[in-house]
């Protein structure tokens, strides 16, 4: 008879213990709190430090990176869902010649700018992407379009575009993304290839040289948790300078650049995409949760501070799961970066150190 009532104590203590949530507490030093609702953004990773930066261009990126962070929070708080939320902040950095996506897009090696979106909704792993787009203003528009009226996920060139205009999305002509600063960019590289390429392989080049070094991963992303507890996760780029024909990096690729999950969390990822890809850097954070029963923070910190590095993957991303915790780790010199949580003020970081 005691055996039996102590087995029975015994699998009650067990499964108490198994539906326990994984330790949330302390998931990055920036956000510990908890929160009814809440909005990530990164604004690209890279070499990013204080000393190159002009006070104007500082206040100029802190001042953009606020205005998308108030557009994804004014949908939250008026209990809007986190997929609105991250489409309303991505749009307002796409719509900025600062970020490498939509209107600051870069360059590819054959001077055109070939613009890459995905998006993903936490609730049931519904997503959508497109590659190597042209004429379609907001990239991002693309890829909720292809998620929510077609029944595909990822549509890549002139099909997509051709969606793109059957989806009456709005679309200018490829002139609207040039920028003088991101031609001169490509002029450089192609000018360093010229001289170097002879001698060594593209990745052997880009890891010598310093304006390789200097790279600077434009692209944005947002990811968010809405009042219902529901995420999503959206990222949109330019893609790489100087990236040849057909390239697609990590972020239309649902796992790698772009994920989100109720069950474990969102991402955004930037940086070197060849490595995120290799990395499958979305869906291994998720996983290690999942599977590892780590917290966002411990599982974020894995894949950018310890499997990336290794690796030689510079970048970081932005990640947000179902308690409102916030992790942004990245492995380069800086990322533009911010949060805004609920009944809090946005907070906007550039630098390692916090600021
Ligand atoms: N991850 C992007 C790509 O490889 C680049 C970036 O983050 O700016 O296409």
């Amino acid at each position: 008879m005691n055996k039996i009532f102590l087995s029975f104590l015994s699998i009650l203590i067990i499964s108490w213990s198994c539906s326990q949530p994984a330790d949330n507490q302390s998931v990055s030093e920036e956000t510990t709190t908890q929160s009814e609702f809440a909005l990530a953004i990164h604004g690209g990773a890279g070499t990013i430090k204080r000393e190159n930066m002009s006070e104007e261009q500082e206040a100029e990126y802190r001042a953009k990176l606020k205005e998308a962070l108030d557009a994804g929070y004014t949908v939250l708080e008026s209990g809007g869902e986190a997929l609105d939320a991250v489409i309303a902040a991505v749009k307002v950095m796409e719509d900025s010649p600062l970020f490498n996506a939509g209107k600051g897009a870069v360059f590819t090696n054959e001077g055109k700018n070939e613009m890459d979106a995905a998006i993903m909704d936490g609730r049931d792993r519904n997503a959508g992407a497109v590659a190597g787009l042209t004429t379609v203003k907001n990239p991002i528009t693309a890829a909720r379009a292809v998620m929510e009226n077609s029944p595909h996920v990822f549509m890549t060139g002139a099909g997509a575009e051709q969606f793109a205009v059957e989806q009456d999305l709005e679309l200018v002509s490829p002139d609207y993304f040039f920028t003088d600063f991101r031609f001169q960019q490509l002029e450089k590289i192609r000018e360093t290839e010229k001289t170097q390429l002879d001698h060594s392989s593209l990745l052997e080049l880009e890891l010598q040289d310093p304006f390789f070094k200097d790279r600077k991963f434009g692209t944005v992303g947002a990811v968010a948790l809405d009042k219902n507890g529901n995420i999503a996760a959206a990222t949109s780029t330019g893609g790489m300078t100087n990236k040849r024909y057909g390239r697609v990096g990590d972020v239309p690729i649902i796992g790698a650049g772009t994920y989100a999950d109720n069950a474990t969390c969102a991402v955004s990822a930037t940086g070197h995409g060849e490595f995120f890809i290799r990395t499958v850097v979305g869906h291994e954070i998720a996983s290690q949760m999942r599977y590892g029963n780590k917290s966002l923070k411990d599982a974020a910190n894995d894949v950018v501070m310890k499997q990336l590095v290794e690796m030689g993957g510079s970048g970081g991303i932005i990640s947000i799961d179902r308690m409102g915790n916030i992790a942004m780790p990245f492995n380069s010199e800086g990322m533009y970066r911010g949060y805004r949580k609920a009944d809090q003020e946005a907070q906007v970081f550039i630098y390692k150190d916090q600021n």
